[in-house]
């Protein structure tokens, strides 16, 4: 059976039922217009697709790449998942749940990678939610190979008779990317059926999985969308590489063919001081996203997308007449954990 099948009107469908998955993901997400923003900033017609609201624990973008990565380790007769992320991290919260919701346990390593926060940032905002879902958690100090540290873990754990499931940090290898080629469908899919076409995608870019299973599902069904990914965290030749790398297997995965660097758009204009934490145009974003559109963005991630998307319209990037599309993916409960500096942005 062949992974990708034509369909017509010359458009091709990618068939997700061949991949283990486990239901977890309100979809489609809405797509929404965002007229009071656009018309603050004067450029093109902006839209937002709410990613924040895959309604698995206040939401996010990793629910859809759980769907895929829990499915498997239901497949493997899994009882624990194991991963790892930075303290406030919106993957760990979403694996916690989903690992709930399976009736797994879940074990999961944080990463202190955020120097000189808020003396909350271990208590309060995503960690409450580990906490709530019952996970347990070591910390670990910042600049190790985390994957690689929870991956030892997972051999201990195994080793005690445990059954455990890896997933690597962010949920991104070709497994977890199967969520985001699925978002690329769903996007050409409203296109399709509303008439209503987008010229540019914008989001933020992490550990790499959404980013590179938007452009092999735009890619694997043969459909023209540019995808410009603001990076939160590495410059931009790193980030291309890394998520192109991911974006072969993926396609790989899906019986694709692979596509060149080139398709791979990345601005590292935005990052500011480093991962977690907020530059002015972080912040900004975060207020301007609030009170044009009453719209929560989130302080490490998709505020950053978010300043990336504004810088570009101010900087003439796009015309006036183009429809942009901002993949919101999720993250306001990490809000909490930045109380002190967003209050002090806000006189
Ligand atoms: C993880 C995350 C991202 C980045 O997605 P990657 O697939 O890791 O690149 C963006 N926004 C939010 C809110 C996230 O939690």
């Amino acid at each position: 059976m062949s992974d990708v099948q034509t369909l017509q009107r010359g458009t091709t469908r990618i068939d997700f039922d061949r991949f283990p998955r486990t239901s977890l993901c309100h979809q489609p997400t809405p797509i929404e217009a965002m007229p009071r923003l656009s018309e603050l900033l004067g450029g093109p017609s902006l839209f937002v697709k709410r990613d924040d609201c895959t309604g698995l624990a206040m939401g996010g973008n990793k629910t859809r790449k759980l769907e895929f990565l829990v499915g498997d380790a239901l497949q493997q007769n899994a009882d624990i998942l194991v991963t790892q992320g930075a303290v406030q991290s919106n993957h760990v919260r979403q694996t916690a749940a989903a690992a709930c919701k399976v009736g797994m346990k879940c074990h999961v390593l944080l990463e202190r990678r955020v120097p000189d926060r808020d003396a909350s940032y271990e208590e309060t905002g995503n960690v409450l939610l580990d906490n709530l879902f019952g996970a347990s958690y070591d910390f670990r100090p910042s600049g190790l190979d985390m994957n690689g540290e929870a991956e030892a873990v997972t051999e201990d754990l195994r080793a005690e008779g445990q059954r455990p499931y890896f997933i690597p940090g962010g949920g991104s290898n070709a497994i977890g990317a199967l969520g985001y080629a699925n978002c690329a469908q769903e996007i050409a899919d409203h296109s399709r059926d509303t008439g209503q076409h987008f010229d540019w995608l914008v989001m933020s870019t992490g550990s790499t999985g959404t980013h590179a299973g938007l452009v092999a599902g735009f890619a694997a069904i043969g459909y023209d969308l540019p995808v410009m990914g603001v990076s939160v965290r590495q410059p931009r030749e790193r980030q291309m590489n890394a998520v192109h790398a991911l974006t072969q297997k993926t396609l790989a995965k899906l019986g694709a063919e692979g596509v060149p660097l080139s398709r791979i758009l990345v601005d590292d204009g935005y990052v500011g001081d480093g991962y977690g934490i907020p530059a002015e145009s972080t912040l900004e974003a975060i207020r301007l996203t609030a009170r044009q559109e009453g719209l929560l963005l989130d302080p490490v991630y998709s505020a950053k997308g978010m300043a990336g998307l504004i810088g570009m319209v101010r900087q003439g990037f796009f015309k006036p007449t183009d429809s942009v599309l901002f993949l919101h993916t999720g993250g306001s409960t990490a809000l909490f954990a930045y109380q002190e500096q967003l209050l002090a942005s806000l006189n």
